[in-house]
């Protein structure tokens, strides 16, 4: 059988669907892999008006024409990127009448929403729910599919659901994720282009985390899960769907730098790895020094890793060092240990991030300043919970750089069937699929917030700014026309450097249609090397 896969992310690396590629042509099927970023759905560009058709005519009738000869088609989403899977399904079902099938984050988390545009939706792992969907298909048994685990389906007008699946626990039973370029496809200054080891490197030189360091960066995962369940966090519904199961799983070292010694040895312009595990540091003592002991060996590149509070120990961070860490990035999230019971992290508490935060500071000078994650604008914030967040930042060694992020209450996840609950959820298509976490509300603690995300507004004044008579004077309805005029000019501010993120992809072409001053619909990047840029002085806004 031949399937299309589709991907609408503006990062093109995406670890799970690329795997499921491999998984299906290790068995012996036929896969294509189409690449149509949608940089709607990405923060960057949060203040663009979306449009809900994401993709220009031209694009669509160009990937109907490279699907045409598929016997299926599968499209990856998380809830940001409904819209474009939507408008792609669409296409398909109706031009090539086609059979869908949705996987990822956002059809696991609403699976009846899913099927209502999709023929098949996959929740959670897919690898093995799709060979079998398609031994079914191959010997036209569309109405039998009842012991496909996990899969949700149509038999007639009835929408059925079978039972949650079985993880798999050797990662290593799959192959590594399909960087092939053969029957690759890559949306690229408005149209599908054929792969191409240099179009290649200009999405990988692209990415986020590669532009953090002007590096040309590959993305892979070592292993899959987490321990924790953060009410925020996806993590949180995946936990809770495999209860009883060991979710947190790592593949072996060997085969984690067989893959990176092939990608490199492929496209020897990869000069840089980033490991998006959600427990990197999770693994046992001897593995993690074993896996340090073969990267420094085989591979010898700078990388990047995930870590939360708690699990990060000296020696296994001093080993990564050696190894060649180059950054970390760290959940911190709030400091109000109130803030953090919701969340469920209170074992991940302050004692816990300032002990973390020691650690990797004992290493600064071999390293870039860590990452730290931060999310703000939670409705259940008091004034107290906000200072808390603020008190704790001015407790963290230097140096740093905070990232924050707006709170989405993602489907799916805990915290939203609370905020559903308590009524906070009251427009989804606004407040959450179309929302990005970029987006902020003004006030005193945001901006202080804001100022410190650089990591070097100096502590000392964070901290008379934050002290309760000074936060009382500056909040009061007297400081309120002063307070305005200068979120107005932080406003205006942060504007300019905004413009300059859709100058730049307007001066690369990736904007067609209508562009007004924040108006403009992203059909596809280009002069990708360009567009790389580290990070300045405007990031601290
Ligand atoms: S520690 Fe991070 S990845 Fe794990 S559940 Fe919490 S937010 Fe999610």
């Amino acid at each position: 059988m031949k399937v299309t896969l589709i991907s609408p992310y503006p990062d093109v690396t995406n670890y799970g669907l690329r795997t499921l590629s491999a998984v299906l042509k290790q068995h012996g099927h036929a896969c294509q892999m189409i690449f149509m970023p949608d940089f709607a759905g990405d923060g960057e560009y949060a203040h663009v008006e979306k449009d809900e058709n994401r993709y220009s005519q031209q694009v669509i009738d160009q990937m109907i024409d490279l699907a045409k000869d598929s016997d299926m088609v599968g499209i990856t989403l998380m809830t940001h990127y409904f819209d474009s899977a939507k408008q792609i399904t669409r296409a398909v079902k109706d031009r090539l009448g086609l059979p869908v099938i949705w996987g990822g984050f956002h059809p696991s988390v609403r699976p009846d929403e899913s099927i209502r545009w999709a023929d098949y939706v996959a929740v959670g792992d897919a690898e093995d729910l799709i060979l079998q969907l398609i031994d079914k298909l191959e010997k036209g048994q569309a109405d039998d599919l009842h012991d496909i685990k996990s899969l949700i389906w149509r038999k007639g007008d009835k929408v059925i659901r079978n039972m949650v699946g079985t993880l798999e626990q050797d990662l290593d039973l799959y192959p590594a994720p399909d960087f092939d370029l053969e029957d690759h496809w890559y949306l690229f200054e408005g149209e599908l282009r054929p792969a191409s080891a240099d179009l290649l490197r200009r999405y990988l030189r692209n990415g986020t985390i590669s532009r953090m360091f002007g590096l040309t960066g590959y993305q892979t995962m070592t292993g899959r899960g987490c321990p924790h369940a953060c009410t925020y966090c996806g993590n949180s519904f995946y936990r809770d769907l495999y209860k009883r199961q060991r979710y947190v799983r790592y593949r072996s070292v060997d085969h984690t730098i067989a893959e990176l010694v092939d990608i490199k040895k492929r496209y020897p312009f990869i000069n840089f790895f980033w490991f998006s595990d959600d427990s990197f540091f999770g693994r046992p003592l001897p593995d993690m020094l074993y896996f340090c002991e073969e990267y420094k060996k085989k591979v010898g590149d700078p990388f990047y890793l995930l870590g939360s509070p708690g699990t990060i120990t000296d020696e296994k961070y001093g080993a990564l060092v050696d190894a060649g860490l180059l950054c970390i990035q760290m959940g911190v999230e709030h400091g109000s240990p109130r803030i953090q019971k919701m969340f469920k992290r209170s074992t991940m508490g302050n004692d816990k991030i300032i002990k973390s935060a020691e650690i990797i500071t004992k290493y600064a000078d071999r390293t870039a300043p860590p990452q730290y994650d931060l999310v703000y604008d939670l409705a259940y914030e008091t004034l107290e919970d906000k200072l808390a967040t603020l008190e704790l930042i001015s407790n963290l060694p230097k140096p740093y750089r905070l990232q924050v992020f707006s709170i989405i209450y993602y489907p799916g996840t805990s915290l939203h069937t609370i905020a559903e609950r308590d009524g906070l959820v009251n427009d989804e298509k606004a407040e959450i699929y179309d929302r990005m976490y970029s987006e902020r509300h003004d006030s005193y603690t945001n901006t202080l917030l804001f100022l410190a995300r650089s990591g070097k507004f100096p502590h000392p004044l964070l901290k008379l700014l934050i002290d309760r008579r000074v936060v009382e004077i500056m909040t009061s309805d007297y400081m309120e026309p002063a307070g305005k005029a200068f979120q107005g000019a932080l406003s205006l501010f942060r504007k300019a450097f905004r413009n300059e993120a859709v100058a730049r992809a307007k001066a690369l072409g990736t904007i067609t249609g209508r562009l007004k001053e924040f108006d403009a619909r992203l059909t596809g990047m280009t002069g990708a090397d360009a567009g790389a840029a580290a990070p300045t002085a405007a990031d601290a806004f």
